[in-house]
């Protein structure tokens, strides 16, 4: 079977045993740490290692309780360990760590560094340096507060569904019934529930938006715009490439949304396609049921991953073998997936909650993407070039789902593997709209800094013209106007989300190469994994054999592919 061995990686600096759980454990090993000698630009290396294995070690346990407290959110012992940290330890390390930033950017041995291999740690360090300002950090605790009240007031929705309360969550797998009424009812008490609290939701924007264009001047910044994509270490795109994103997706992936829309009408036999009819099955058949349980799901998920690589599939195979994955769905258990790291032995580890849909099967084929790029880089000594940037982790973790897609057998028959494959690409199709909307909105929202409440409304109206479906809204233009409220990404991480887009842009051009070549495609995907996040997003694409463009002519060509390639599988 597997094979596959991975190498552990001892400590050099800390003994193996080290107990790193409370403040007073933990503290006395950073000052050693500010205390050794750098005398050479050898040592400043060597110290750089020996911060990040510090790190990693001190993380690994924040993380440990995390997973703890996800796996079981009803043990209130698991809660108030993963609580410790956050409140006792987690502020604690954030003036340690700037004072070891510090420390490096200012060592004259750094000079004497190789610049190539240097580059993208120094310019993420000197820019998160120049970006910070004493007087921001009370502007920031108000923001986290006000982000914090964001979620309250979204998670205290709740509606009265055939006489059982439920959050609107729990509401959403109704608007996949085939019982149209029964979906239009569903979806106008989440819809109301929703409007109910407009007024509140759209005060609570107004004063993040205050603050943080504040945020962005005290930083020296014209406009929030240019401080958020320095913030999020933009370094290799700029606002006009977003531009250019949103236009060619205007251009090229909207005609086919709105072809993709309209075929589903005419399936559903309707006059019309209403805001409740975008979930359901379009020929009226129940959901796929791909696997009875989890071990039918990781068996099945093994064999996929077989197919597309042997080594992937040794890995994945050594995951399930280390208990690195918690699959299944079960009481107490916090909702979602994630892939997360165990720094410290730098492993990876999988969260998620099966139930027997499609979407877990995506899941898990997503969630082993990430988990295979964190074993690619496992061997590379500088813990920040462990992690790579966002645009290019859901590169991994995306590309996995669409290389996955062309062999579903262990879970599927033709017709069924046909219907799940259209519906990740139809996904695809229907998405990238959305991005651009959410992401242009946010474009408006900061460069019209002193906008009405009633501009405001005018600006998302006219971008759901610009990138919206065929929808008709009638009767629900108030719902319509107030929907990008829905969308946490705007209040809580403002300009976090093209990033979606720009992943989704590199993985369908590894599918598209993998269709003529897979071996290549295989070949250069994990080369590119392997480099983690040591070179800037342009050079990662390319080691991936892929371009770093938004143009219209790229996403022209990746949109003919998946026309092809849809034309091909059964409705
Ligand atoms: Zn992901």
């Amino acid at each position: 079977m597997s094979g596959y061995v991975p190498a552990t990686y001892p400590h050099r600096w800390l003994p193996e045993q080290v107990e790193l759980k409370t403040w007073d454990q933990i503290e006395p090993w950073y000052r050693k740490l500010m205390d050794e000698p750098i005398t050479s630009a050898h040592d400043l290396e060597r110290w750089m290692i020996t911060a990040g294995e510090l790190n990693a070690a001190v993380g690994e346990e924040g993380v440990k309780r995390y997973i703890a407290m996800t796996c079981q959110t009803d043990d209130p012992a698991r809660e108030a360990a993963y609580l410790e940290y956050v409140r006792e330890i987690e502020p604690k390390l954030k003036p340690i760590l700037n004072a070891i930033r510090a420390r490096y950017l200012d060592a004259p041995e750094r000079t004497q560094l190789p610049g190539e291999r240097f580059a993208v740690l120094d310019r993420a360090l000197e820019n998160r340096r120049a970006l910070f300002r004493e007087a921001n950090i009370p502007r920031e605790t108000q923001l986290a507060e006000l982000e914090q009240q964001y979620q309250k007031i979204m998670g205290a929705m709740t509606v009265t569904f055939r006489s059982q309360e439920r959050t609107l969550v729990q509401m959403a797998p109704f608007l996949e019934e085939t019982d149209r009424s029964l979906r239009q009812e569903a979806w106008e008490l989440a819809a109301e529930r929703r409007l109910r609290d407009r007024d509140v939701l759209d005060d609570l924007f107004d004063r993040m938006k205050e603050l943080r264009i504040a945020v962005a001047h005290e930083a020296g910044f014209a406009n929030f715009v240019e401080y958020a994509f320095k913030n999020r270490e933009r370094f290799d795109y700029g606002i006009d490439d977003s531009i250019r994103f949103h236009n060619a997706v205007e251009q090229v992936v909207v005609p086919l949304m709105r072809k993709i829309q309209e075929e589903h009408k005419s399936a559903l036999g309707l006059e019309a396609l209403r805001p409740w009819d975008g979930a359901v099955d379009p020929l009226g058949r129940p959901p796929l049921h791909p696997f009875q349980d989890v071990e039918q799901l990781a068996a099945g998920t093994k064999t996929i991953f077989d197919d597309v690589d042997a080594e992937l599939g040794a890995q994945f195979a050594f995951l399930r073998q280390e208990k690195l994955l918690d699959l299944a769905n079960r009481k107490g258990k916090a909702p979602g997936g994630y892939q997360t790291t165990l720094e410290d032995e730098r492993l990876p580890f999988i969260f998620m909650n099966a139930v027997g849909l499609d979407a877990d099967v995506r899941t898990l084929l997503h969630e082993g993407g990430h988990a295979f790029h964190t074993l690619a880089c496992r061997g590379e000594p500088l813990a920040a070039y462990r992690e790579s940037p966002l645009e290019f982790c859901e590169v991994a973790s995306m590309t996995m789902e669409l290389l996955g897609a062309r062999r579903l057998d262990p879970f599927y028959g033709a017709k069924d593997a046909s219907r799940s494959n259209r519906k990740l690409l139809e996904g695809i199709v229907l998405i990238l709209p959305w991005i651009a909307t959410v992401d242009a909105f946010q474009h408006w929202l900061y460069t019209h800094p002193t906008h009405t409440r009633d501009e405001r409304r005018t600006a998302w109206k006219d971008l759901l013209e610009r990138f919206g479906g065929i929808v008709d809204w009638s009767g629900y233009e108030e719902e319509r106007d107030h929907s990008w409220h829905r969308q946490l990404h705007i209040f809580l991480y403002p300009f976090y989300y093209i990033e979606y887009g720009i992943a989704q842009l590199g993985a369908l051009q590894i599918w598209q190469r993998s269709l003529s070549n897979r071996g290549a495609a295989v070949a250069d995907y994990k080369k590119a994994l392997a480099l983690g996040g040591s070179r800037p997003l342009p050079e990662l694409f390319a080691a991936a054999g892929i371009r770093f463009d938004f143009g219209n002519e790229q996403i022209a060509s990746l949109m003919t592919t998946i026309r092809t390639e849809l034309n091909k599988l059964s409705p």
